[in-house]
């Protein structure tokens, strides 16, 4: 099934100080990916779990792509040795050049910026502009608590219960591309129910 993605994108974190084993699942990740000839587009991060996963998908010979806006290439260097950085001009330039030519988006844990990165390509999901599977890493648990917030707004009628099938959650790294290619088909008549 590998062989139909050919590019995922994947939001992870900056953070160098949260525990260990998840910047080793980042790694895991882009090992597996890279070794299916999946390629990454990322954050373009050198440290934290997004530099771990390029290093995985480096080490396993795959095809990884960093997009790091101007103002932070100023600051810190992106990785030094992926396939391609492009510098865009902002978050928002960023965050379109990262979701829109791949075939899936993959959230590993991560802060506010991943959680925003997350919910927005569920936001474009609902409203038919991303029609393509969102992977939820929940790695250690780390999401239970954001996976009962979409529960919950389902719950209380903020959004319709087909949104639920938008997502997938696994738990393992091997499970990811089994997540891919399983999740429910998504078109965009999805705009008819975008609005409840
Ligand atoms: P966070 O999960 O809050 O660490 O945010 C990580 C996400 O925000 C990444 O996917 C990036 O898109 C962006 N980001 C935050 N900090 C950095 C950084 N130092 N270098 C590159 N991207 C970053």
């Amino acid at each position: 099934m590998s062989d139909q993605i050919r590019s995922v994108c994947v939001y992870c974190a900056s953070s160098m100080q949260a525990d260990p084993s998840y910047r080793e699942s980042a790694r895991q990740l882009g090992f597996v990916l890279g070794s299916a000839g999946i390629s990454i587009v990322f954050g373009g991060g050198r440290d934290g779990s997004m530099g771990a996963l390029a290093d995985g998908a480096l080490d396993a010979g795959g095809n990884v792509i960093g997009v790091l806006p101007n103002f932070m290439h100023d600051v810190e260097p992106g990785h030094p040795n992926i396939t391609e950085l492009k510098l865009v001009d902002s978050m928002h330039e960023r965050k379109l050049a990262m979701i829109e030519n791949v075939d899936a988006a993959i959230a590993l844990p991560g802060g506010c910026g991943t959680f925003e990165e997350l919910l927005e390509a569920i936001t474009w999901k609902r409203l038919g502009l991303f029609l393509k599977p969102i992977v939820i890493m929940n790695f250690n648990r780390y999401y239970d608590p954001l996976i009962k917030m979409l529960d919950v707004s389902i719950e209380q009628k903020f959004m319709d219960k087909r949104h639920s099938r938008m997502w997938s959650v696994v738990e393992k790294t091997e499970e990811v591309i089994d997540a891919i290619s399983n999740a429910p088909k998504w078109d965009a008549s999805a705009r008819s129910f975008a609005a409840i």
